[in-house]
């Protein structure tokens, strides 16, 4: 309900004359008053809104304190407003100890009383507009003092806001609209504002998806807000979201497959919320729906991720997103208004607040059952997860117990050598597993075992398929360790046993030696090449002073890196160290077996100048992971063209281009896409991702062939009588049988030919996160390097149909054209930065393919 600002000042006027405030004391401004507009009538950028949330804490002292929590990477503020009663406030700090207290995260008792927390995310998605306009009321209605129902709410609940999740992606949409639209807006369905250009405001600045994101933490906006979150662990935590234009209003209760790691209580309480909401939609005769789509399973959302964390997850969903304006006309004639929009997403936090308070006790008791359960009586099939600790994947080992740490997972080393049974992830088979000292254990035994259950199980169990993400995220599979999910508990000690001083002892080595195993081995050796360090890599195996080296081992001779000086062994020495790489050193370039380091089939690695499409037509997302992993990862550089001017690129000016997915149909035409051609042939290089790659086949000069349906038809039609009623479907089950030719990110293990310089440092095979059913037939004049045969699925969700296309497919490939290579990259082990395992393959392309 919103006041006329007449109506609002009588009611000011009549409370000042009831209570008689003093005069010192001057009463707080709504957020209409402050800003000089209704909420509603145009947008509000951050500045302003970051500008409100801090009057309100200046005016309201004893109900509002304020935390900057980070930055983004565009450099704005992210900032949490937490509210509580005059009681509750000075103890914020107190209240945060004793709820981890609660939850066994830390010890002790608990101190005094302890209110329930509610903690609300407005947002996420930065076209998704309206939520950071509604949290200036929802923020006002708690502290106004004239609010006797907030003030009862507050006395036994901390409400912790967060007014924009986004401001990089919100602030872009809303720069954006001030400038197309209409003023006062134009609710035309037709009108440029609502048309937002590419690339949107919905993702951060990397265009990635911060609702896909909270379990990944590749993001600087997740990484800063897991960090405050953990160490408040609410009990519910509400996501404000918005869906299609011609939408009404969603709130929980979820739509299946619910995750079977969430427990009944969590699936009643969601009802219950679901409940309150009603109850403000109702009395608004406001329509909505429940229960048909936004399931629970994928873990990195805002409500799955604190629901794996003991909290309740919400999602609610406004009908509008960028396409909805100040004032948008639907199909069914009625004008969806901004107003309208704020006040279902002020309605459905006061539900949830007044939820919170009203369920408070129940919530804390159950909050704390749900932490009990999970560290003394964890669920699931298996107790332990083992990881080996080889020397091929020590850089991955380290990024996963990093990644542990951020997430809170408590983890322990197995400190002694022994053999327990355990399920091995890369075979699917259960067999006895020698354990050594320094191998991570994962107990179940901790407080946040579902979270640990929910990452680490190999398989986990899809009750619908008619979920819209991706099925599988294992990550044993995701970081491309060894490793075993073993039944019992195997014991383990906190501290890391001390492994052998691999301190070079040799003074002035005739070369070092370095392994390229991991992410970090890229960025070690791609740092030395920029610090001005000659290097060289390994096409094959060798042997030297009694150890074995492997295809990809990087060499970093003396001779060429004469002109450093004394500064060259410091360098190299002093970089291994900051990137954890595992150094050797010999004395001789004469290798017992295997090619001397003088041999042609020793390479010199280069630092390529790398160029990146993007613009119109690009996937936003594509682009953003491969810009990411360039600028936040390897610290690389890379310059970004775009497709608008792309025709006019003088490509001699680059060594490698990449094309991430993408529609390319108006972006390489005949004429570009043969001056492609000619740059490669002269000696570029062209990396084509997922439907980029699809682009190029069957083009002229491309060897790559899609695996026609023709075939697949004559294929599966062999010996068999062709179904005459095949087509003969009904309308209700559409969405199902459409899932039939769908993969919906599951993994699958990839055979790669590991003498290939795109394989190198990886073994017989890698397991991928395969998303799309396009199939492509092994390469006729070609490499394929990476291929998919017939029985390597390994987990997650496939229609059947889908599952016959994708054995025998090319996934990975290169292809030589006059003095360049094309490199076929149909896996993107870029997809939301947080493939781990797969990151070397795509270094591999980048910097040591055809070089
Ligand atoms: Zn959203």
């Amino acid at each position: 309900m919103i006041f006329t600002p007449l109506k609002r000042m009588a009611a000011l006027m009549l409370v000042l004359l009831n209570v008689q405030l003093a005069v010192a004391q001057q009463a707080l401004q709504s957020p209409a008053e402050f800003l000089g507009y209704e909420l509603g009538e145009q947008f509000t950028t951050q500045n302003r809104i970051l500008d409100y949330v801090k009057y309100v804490a200046a005016q309201a002292p004893n109900r509002v304190k304020l935390q900057e929590y980070g930055r983004t990477y565009e450099n704005r503020p992210l900032m949490l407003a937490f509210v509580a009663s005059d009681e509750n406030l000075p103890r914020l700090e107190q209240i945060r100890e004793n709820n981890l207290r609660q939850a066994q995260l830390v010890t002790g008792q608990v101190q005094g009383n302890q209110p329930a927390i509610a903690w609300l995310s407005y947002n996420v998605h930065g076209n998704e507009s309206v939520s950071s306009e509604s949290v200036m009321q929802v923020l006002y209605d708690l502290v106004n003092p004239s609010n006797a129902q907030s003030k009862q709410w507050l006395q036994n609940t901390v409400v912790i806001l967060d007014p924009m999740v986004n401001p990089d992606g919100r602030e872009r949409y809303v720069q954006w609209y001030q400038q197309a639209s209409n003023r006062g807006g134009n609710a035309s369905p037709y009108a440029w504002e609502h048309y937002e250009p590419w690339p949107g405001g919905r993702p951060n600045h990397y265009y990635f998806d911060l609702n896909r994101d909270w379990a990944w933490q590749t993001q600087v906006e997740s990484q800063e807000r897991l960090k405050v979150y953990n160490n408040w662990l609410p009990q519910v935590h509400a996501d404000f979201h918005e869906m299609g234009v011609e939408s009404p209003y969603y709130f929980s209760p979820a739509a299946k497959p619910f995750h079977e790691s969430i427990t009944p209580w969590q699936r009643q309480f969601q009802n219950t919320i679901g409940e309150y909401n009603r109850q403000y939609f109702d009395k608004n005769n406001w329509l909505y729906f429940t229960r048909e789509s936004f399931d629970l399973f994928y873990p990195s959302y805002g409500d799955t991720w604190p629901t794996y964390n003991g909290a309740i997850g919400m999602t609610y969903e406004q009908g509008g997103s960028g396409r909805a304006g100040l004032a948008y006309k639907k199909q069914d004639g009625d004008t969806l208004t901004l107003h309208d929009r704020i006040a279902h997403h002020v309605a459905a936090s006061k539900a949830t607040i007044q939820a919170t308070s009203e369920k408070a006790d129940q919530l804390k008791q159950e909050f704390r059952k749900y932490y009990d359960s999970s560290l003394k009586n964890p669920e699931g099939n298996y107790k332990s997860f083992v990881i080996k600790s080889s020397s091929g994947s020590i850089g991955n080992l380290r990024m996963l117990t990093d990644y542990l740490g951020q997430q809170g997972i408590a983890y322990g080393y197995a400190g002694k050598s022994n053999s327990v049974k355990g399920y091995n992830y890369s075979n699917g088979k259960t067999e006895s597993i020698k354990l050594a000292p320094e191998d991570v254990v994962i107990s179940m035994y901790q407080p946040k075992s579902i979270l640990v259950k929910v990452l680490f199980e190999p398989n986990a169990s899809l009750e619908d398929s008619l979920t819209y993400d991706i099925t599988s995220w294992s990550l044993p599979y995701a970081y491309g360790v060894q490793a075993y999910a073993v039944r019992g508990k195997v014991d383990m000690s906190q501290t890391k046993p001390a492994t052998e001083s691999t301190s070079i002892t040799i003074e002035k080595p005739y070369a070092y030696l370095a392994p390229w195993h991991s992410l970090q081995d890229l960025k070690f050796t791609t740092k030395l090449m920029e610090k001005g360090v000659k290097v060289r890599m390994a096409e094959r195996p060798f042997e030297i002073d009694g150890t074995k080296y492997e295809p990809g081992t990087v060499i970093i001779t003396r001779t060429g890196n004469e002109r450093m000086g004394g500064a060259f062994d410091s360098t190299v020495r002093s970089l291994a160290q900051q990137f954890n790489v595992q150094l050797g050193a010999t004395t001789t370039g004469f290798v017992t077996s295997g090619a001397d380091f003088g041999s042609g089939n020793v390479r010199s690695l280069k630092m390529p100048k790398v160029a990146l499409m993007s613009g119109e037509g690009i996937s936003p997302y594509g682009f953003g992971e491969v810009w990411h992993f360039f600028e936040q990862q390897i610290n690389y550089p890379v310059t970004v063209l775009n497709t608008s001017y792309f025709s006019q690129v003088p490509l001699h000016e680059f060594d490698v281009l990449i094309l991430p997915s993408g529609f390319y149909g108006n972006v390489l035409d005949e004429k570009t896409l043969e001056k492609v051609q000619d740059w490669v042939r002269s000696g570029g290089k062209l990396i084509a991702l997922e439907s980029a790659m699809s682009y190029l086949a069957g083009k002229k000069g491309f060897e790559l062939k899609r695996k026609s349906d023709a075939e697949q038809d004559k294929e599966k039609g062999n010996g068999k009588e062709k179904d005459p009623y095949k087509n003969l479907r009904a309308y209700a089950n559409r969405e199902r049988a459409a899932l039939d030719s769908e993969v919906q990110g599951s993994i699958f293990r990839i055979d790669l030919d590991k003498t290939h310089p795109l394989a190198f440092g990886y073994s017989d095979n890698y397991f991928a996160l395969v998303r799309s059913s396009n199939a492509f037939e092994f390469l006729a004049d070609g490499w394929n390097v990476g291929v998919l045969k017939k029985d390597n699925y390994t987990t997650g969700f496939v229609g059947k149909e889908a599952k016959d296309k994708l054995k025998d497919a090319l996934i990975i490939g290169t292809q030589n054209m006059g003095r360049g290579e094309v490199v076929y990259l149909a896996d993107n082990p870029l997809f939301r930065g947080f493939w781990q395992g797969g990151k070397l393959l795509f270094g591999n392309a980048v910097f040591v393919v055809g070089q």
